[in-house]
């Protein structure tokens, strides 16, 4: 595996219309806004350079980003590290004994290939890798 950029930083706020006006205010201009369902969110991403913004509002009170405001408010949630091949990704770092919290790689937004690892293996981050075609 050898990553090749970071490829967005997730903040998980509570209104992503409100939050969307600090970033357009700041130049920034945001890809669209998507639902996924499975993860009980809308994002909107904020392309900068090679990496993304990712704004994350919660469409259900028992989602993840919900319970995450609820702990921490809002702010950085998780960011994610390109890879070539998730699902290779996903088997090396279960070989080197780190921790997945998805073993089998999921749907993310804007068609990507995703799958999170778990804080306690990563010094308390939680990590998304992500794959894009
Ligand atoms: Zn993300």
């Amino acid at each position: 595996m050898l990553p090749r950029r970071v490829d967005h930083i997730g903040i998980a706020v509570n209104n992503l219309e409100e939050a969307c006006k600090f970033w357009e205010a700041l130049g920034l201009k945001s890809t669209g806004v998507e639902e996924v369902a499975d993860q009980k969110v809308k994002v909107a991403f904020f392309p900068v350079g090679d990496s993304e913004i990712e704004l994350l509002e919660s469409t259900s009170p028992d989602g993840p980003i919900a319970k995450f405001i609820e702990k921490n408010g809002q702010g950085i949630q998780h960011f994610a590290i390109r890879v070539d091949n998730i699902d290779e990704a996903i088997a090396e770092m279960q070989d080197k004994g780190f921790r997945m919290i998805d073993k089998v790689s999921r749907y993310g937004a804007g068609g990507a290939k995703i799958a999170f690892m778990h804080p306690k293996s990563t010094g308390g981050v939680l990590l998304e890798l992500s794959e894009r075609v």
